[in-house]
């Protein structure tokens, strides 16, 4: 069975970045068959036919930073640093168990797929000794509402009695660690070019693990043919911490030990100077740019233009919601664009630069650009359609500008794999005022559970 959205504009970020005023893609089971300019033909055999007119089309968006689990503790440290935020969130996450993170990563998943995300990644690194299996939780969800998924198996290992900065009670042993992601690896990765599901490794940051465990981890990773990611330089803080801990800026601590190259990507990269930006061009290595984050906790903004320029992979993230509580990636293109140009000047990024961003440039950061992240024939049929013709958007000059510079348009459809995920702005298969409910139970019972309090 094939599925024709029709008459839409096309905004595809193949090579060349073509767009089409008026378009057709055509999509056979999981692929794309057909992008081409005009309207399609009428009566294909086995079609069914959506009415695009009035709507732009992209590829789907793909996040390259999120917790999920933070959907539950959104709203709390509200004006807090980044350390202070975490300080005062570590003992609540220290309550996490599989109900909460199923019903957590339920709640951001669905608002990552009503924003037009279809591929997204998830950095878990909070594993309480009696949690049970969370990252099988989080893959159940994902699974559950049918979005591509690239969880990674985080953690910490670098406790306060040892130099770090998060309490004892949330940090694991490195052997633990290590046999705990191995297993994750062998269970839920897989590489197939069809994938739904690809497992990464990502211990935390350079201020709640210790070498060793980057060292091995980064082993473990190449070993296992999987992605390395970890958050870095996000913070004057952090900054600060590696220069007076290791004597060096973060990047140079990373390259130290094995990790930059074309397999590793770094959320944030606030805080890179000339030559660190270097070190990362000529490795490949990837930056996931989270503008909502970083401006909610005050960090400062990324260099996209002096990245972007260098040939460094960039993508957007929303970051957990707990520091952006809107975890709206579409909110994510417009803020990367705006505050670019604020700290920059209006060339610093483009209105299509930013859509790139969110697209075939998060694919990048992925490994996953062969597959994802352009409307192309053979690519896979991941599609959001926008609805750009309400009273927020009438009479725009130019769709892709109601995109990334207007309000949120609605979104029409959402295609997963050829998989109809949203439809007139709902979900297909998840009910949302249940999901409320669940949501705002688990918060509270979480909150309650405050270790320590
Ligand atoms: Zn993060």
């Amino acid at each position: 069975m094939k599925l024709v959205v029709d008459g839409c504009a096309v905004a595809t970020m193949d090579g060349d970045r073509t767009e089409h005023a008026v378009g057709h893609v055509v999509v056979d089971g999981a692929r794309i068959e057909t992008v081409a300019e005009g309207r399609a033909p009428r009566g294909l055999p086995d079609s069914t036919y959506v009415d695009g007119s009035g709507c732009l089309a992209t590829p789907g968006f793909v996040n390259t930073h999120h917790h999920l689990y933070q959907w539950l503790t959104r709203g709390v440290a509200v004006d807090d640093t980044l350390f202070d935020w975490l300080t005062t969130l570590y003992p609540v996450w220290a309550g996490l168990d599989e109900a909460a993170v199923r019903v957590g990563a339920t709640g951001a998943l669905v608002q990552l797929a009503r924003t037009g995300c279809t591929t997204t990644m998830d950095h878990h690194y909070v594993f309480p000794a009696d949690g049970g299996d969370l990252l099988g939780a989080e893959i159940e969800a994902a699974r559950s509402i049918g979005l591509r998924f690239l969880p990674t198996r985080g953690s910490m290992d670098l406790g306060a009695s040892r130099g770090g900065l998060p309490p004892d009670e949330v940090v694991e042993e490195i052997d633990a660690i290590l046999a705990a992601t191995t297993e994750a690896i062998d269970r839920h990765h897989d590489p197939s070019p069809d994938s739904m599901l690809r497992v990464g490794v990502a211990p935390c940051s350079p201020f709640s693990v210790t070498g060793d465990l980057l060292e091995q981890s980064a082993a473990l990773a190449r070993d296992r043919g999987v992605r390395l990611h970890t958050h870095l330089a996000e913070t004057t803080d952090e900054d600060e911490f590696c220069r007076k801990k290791f004597g060096s800026s973060p990047v140079e601590y990373l390259e130290s030990l094995g990790w930059l190259g074309p397999d590793v990507w770094f959320a944030h990269g606030v805080h890179f100077d000339d030559k660190g930006i270097a070190a990362l061009a000529s490795s490949g290595t990837g930056i996931a740019h989270c503008p909502s984050s970083n401006a909610r906790l005050g960090a400062g903004i990324c260099r996209t233009r002096e990245l972007r320029d260098a040939g460094v992979a960039v993508g957007l993230g929303v970051d957990g919601a707990a520091s952006n509580e809107a975890a709206s990636l579409v909110e994510e293109v417009r803020h990367s664009v705006l505050f670019a140009r604020a700290v920059g000047g209006p060339q610093a990024l483009t209105v299509r630069g930013g859509l790139e961003l969110a697209t075939i440039g998060g694919a990048r950061v992925l490994g996953w650009d062969d597959q994802i992240g352009s409307l192309e024939a053979g690519k896979l049929a991941d599609l959001a359609l926008w609805r750009v013709d309400t009273a927020a958007h009438a009479g725009i000059a130019d769709p892709v500008a109601a995109l990334v510079l207007g309000t949120p348009p609605p979104l029409e459809l959402l295609l997963v794999q050829g998989r109809v995920v949203v439809r007139h702005d709902a979900m297909v298969d998840v009910d949302e005022e249940r999901l409320a409910v669940d949501v705002r139970a688990a918060s509270a019972t979480l909150l309650g559970r405050t270790v320590g309090s």
